[in-house]
């Protein structure tokens, strides 16, 4: 048998996850959401741009506010009523302190005990090459958790340090080191990127719901094997 992942610590109550894009969280992640908010946690959704960039067929303008809607009804459906966006642009998002200050004064605000985000890796298990909006959001983040504690970096955000991160969760890594048993929020994950209608109608033929099943339990069943046969979501998990 592969060698099995760690579950997840459960001793937090307020996660903040942080993506470049409305639909990154929705390719698994937000199974173990659900499964998080069904135990009373709270989670809060930060997403970088609304993916205006996103759609081939529809124009920047037309696409944000369609996007931006689809990514709450994502986030209801997993229990998540707070979604916020900061307005860097798709496609174009620079890694840099203007973009970790965005990213350290949304952590204090919001004194989350675990941030999440999406692979910064160069590629999807060295196979794809991840985006650039992956790669400086995802580090941006990693770098922010630390940033957020220091009153002498960013000393000009209106909410004081917070420097009680505990945890930086890594979802889609290819070096996972932790997993979530989603037995009960597999199938509200599934329905949560069925949620990105418009986008993923424009990206593929098949239908959004075989779409999105084939996807999220295909994830959830390849992590089973490391995880004691129980369906998984799997992070990369840095302690701070
Ligand atoms: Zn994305």
């Amino acid at each position: 048998m592969a060698e099995q992942l760690e579950p997840m610590p459960e001793d937090w109550q307020r996660a903040l996850a942080i993506v470049a894009h409305p639909d990154d969280l929705e390719y698994g992640c937000a199974a173990a959401v659900a499964t998080w908010t069904d135990a009373g946690r709270e989670v809060t959704y930060l997403v970088v741009t609304r993916g205006e960039a996103g759609i081939d067929t529809l124009e920047p303008a037309k696409a944000g506010p369609v996007r931006e809607r689809e990514e709450r009804a994502s986030a209801a459906v997993v229990g998540v009523t707070g979604v916020e966006f900061l307005d860097h642009a798709d496609g174009v998002i620079e890694y840099g302190t203007a973009l970790r200050r965005d990213l350290a004064a949304a952590i204090r605000r919001h004194r989350p005990e675990l941030v999440i985000t999406l692979n910064p890796d160069d590629t999807w298990g060295g196979t794809y090459w991840n985006t650039p909006d992956h790669r400086a959001v995802g580090r941006a983040v990693l770098d922010a958790a630390g940033d957020a504690g220091n009153r002498w970096i960013f000393p000009d955000t209106d909410a004081e340090p917070w420097n009680g991160v505990r945890w930086v969760a890594v979802a889609g890594s290819s070096e996972p080191t932790h997993a979530v048993d989603v037995t009960d929020g597999l199938e509200r994950g599934v329905q949560s990127l069925v949620e990105h209608r418009t986008y993923i109608e424009a990206l593929t033929d098949e239908a959004p719901e075989a779409y999105a099943r084939s996807l999220i339990e295909g994830f959830a069943e390849q992590a089973a094997e490391r995880f004691g046969g129980r369906p998984a979501i799997t992070f990369r998990l840095f302690p701070r």
